[in-house]
């Protein structure tokens, strides 16, 4: 059985998962837009996975869209997004929390009708190593 490990950016959270994951979803919805700051949120998920959290459980809190299916964890002193349990007993782990490698690619691009006007041809524009 696959097990992943992953913390938060000021290190008072940190998780363990055992299983594997079914999809790995980007996601481009204007609640994922909100929620990350970014183009699209990056999130796996697994209906088999379990979640065991090796440090920080208090610091971690859950936000609920509510009348949606929208839910966010994350820690409350550095905000960086966790691992959370979904309706329907889906594990929902943004993928750039891990610090263990997890060899899946991207499942699909989803809610694509959403995108920003910005993401337009992303892969042409100049990119740099680091910093310019
Ligand atoms: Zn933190
Ligand atoms: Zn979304």
């Amino acid at each position: 059985m696959n097990s992943h490990e992953g913390s938060c950016l000021c290190g008072a959270v940190a998780f363990e998962i055992q299983g594997d994951f079914n999809s790995f979803y980007l996601c481009h919805c204007k609640h994922c837009q909100k929620d990350t700051g970014a183009a699209f949120a990056a999130n796996l998920f697994s209906q088999s996975a379990t979640l065991t959290w090796l440090s920080g459980v208090n610091e971690v809190t859950t936000f609920v869209l509510k009348n949606t299916r929208h839910h966010k964890s994350f820690c409350k002193t550095c905000g960086s997004a966790l691992p959370s349990a979904q309706p329907n007993n889906m594990l929902a782990v943004p993928a750039g929390c891990l610090d263990t490698k997890h060899p899946m690619k991207p499942t699909a691009h989803i809610f694509c009708a959403s995108k920003a006007a910005w993401e337009e041809c992303l892969e042409t524009i100049t990119e740099f190593e680091r910093l310019p």
